[in-house]
């Protein structure tokens, strides 16, 4: 890649993306000396930024709004001596030392790089379900579930994750909803049979979700849905959905440099938080598709730099 300003813009250590996985990385090394260059694009904090009470991070026993603990998160890095930088990365070189990055407005070089771009979760394209966000409508059923205790709750989608959500809502639901477009669910045979078998759980089969009613103030108070088979729309009383269609990981930068699952995951060592290339570590939603929790993304944030630390100690 040609890259005339490598030099201006070297760093010891660039970290990608800004949720709690990278702003744990960005406080580990620059506690250890290192400087870190943090960059991010145009949506600050990650998915955390998009949730209102966050009640299951350790140290906030009365909770705390997803955006605040974000810029918590921030200052704290900021206090040590992280650089942070609103850039959106479009190219990587990992082929040769150092690791070249080009961006929208900057090109940079880094001895080591964390990767923590996080995840997508996959939206169904309803009317008014981007807008009623954290108000009722949510994409983590372990982070939102508690808020709707004895409300009637949808979950949308029928794989695993749905199906899984579903189970683990009726904890807090009167009634639970769990819709899907086919007559047929994806998901694995036991957690299908879980879901089956669940008392508080209803199938709707062969529904599309086309409008989620309510506004910020009164929260979700029902579904406009259309039925796949024979377009008829009804409408589904409900107090909050879930939409559990899946995660897209937010890999594509690093597509034939760093080795990937089969869904785009990134991969690391068993026992490490580096990939494939030596000086490339990993953490946070890139590489998890199992916990997905802020706390996990935090603990897999602090792994991966304390990883980029040694490794670049090793080097000299
Ligand atoms: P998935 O298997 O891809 O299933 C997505 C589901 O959402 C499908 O049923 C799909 O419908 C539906 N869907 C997709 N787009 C939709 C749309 N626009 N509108 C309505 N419905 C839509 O995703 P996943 O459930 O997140 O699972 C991903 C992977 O993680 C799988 O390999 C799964 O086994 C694994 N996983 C494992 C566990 C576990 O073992 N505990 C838990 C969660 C996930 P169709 O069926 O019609 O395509």
């Amino acid at each position: 890649m040609n890259n005339p300003t490598a030099q201006a813009n070297h760093h010891k250590v660039i970290i990608l993306g800004s949720g709690p996985a990278g702003l744990t990385a960005a406080i580990y090394t620059s506690r250890a000396n290192l400087a870190p260059l943090l960059l991010h694009g145009p949506l600050a904090g990650g998915q955390l930024t998009t949730t209102t009470d966050v009640e299951n991070f350790p140290g906030f026993p009365e909770g705390i709004m997803g955006p605040e603990l974000m810029q918590m998160m921030e200052k704290q890095a900021v206090r040590f001596g992280t650089t942070l930088g609103v850039d959106t990365i479009i190219q990587v070189d990992l082929s040769s030392r150092p690791f070249q990055l080009k961006g929208q407005s900057k090109s940079y070089s880094c001895d080591a790089l964390i990767v923590s771009t996080g995840a997508t979760p996959k939206y169904i394209g309803a009317k008014n379900e981007r807008e009623l966000l954290g108000y009722g409508v949510s994409t983590c059923a372990t982070c939102d579930g508690a808020f709707f205790r004895n409300k009637v709750i949808a979950v949308v989608g029928g794989g695993d994750s749905a199906c899984e959500e579903a189970s683990f809502l009726t904890r807090f639901a009167s009634k639970l909803y769990l819709i899907h477009r086919r007559d047929a669910l994806r998901a694995s045979k036991i957690m299908q049979d879980r879901v089956l078998s669940n008392p508080k759980i209803e199938l709707v089969w062969n529904k599309h979700v086309l409008e989620v009613e309510g506004d910020r103030q009164a929260g979700v108070t029902g579904l406009a849905l259309e039925d796949t088979v024979t377009k008829d729309i009804s409408t589904l009383p409900v107090d909050a959905l879930f939409v559990a269609i899946g995660h897209t990981p937010n890999s594509h930068l690093f597509t034939n440099q760093l080795a990937m699952d089969e869904s785009g995951y990134l991969l690391h060592s068993a026992d490490s938080a580096e990939t494939t290339i030596p000086g490339v570590f990993v953490c946070g939603d890139v590489q998890d598709h199992v916990f997905r929790q802020a706390v996990t993304a935090a603990g897999s944030g602090c792994m991966a730099a304390i990883g980029a630390e040694r490794w670049l100690e090793a080097q000299h």
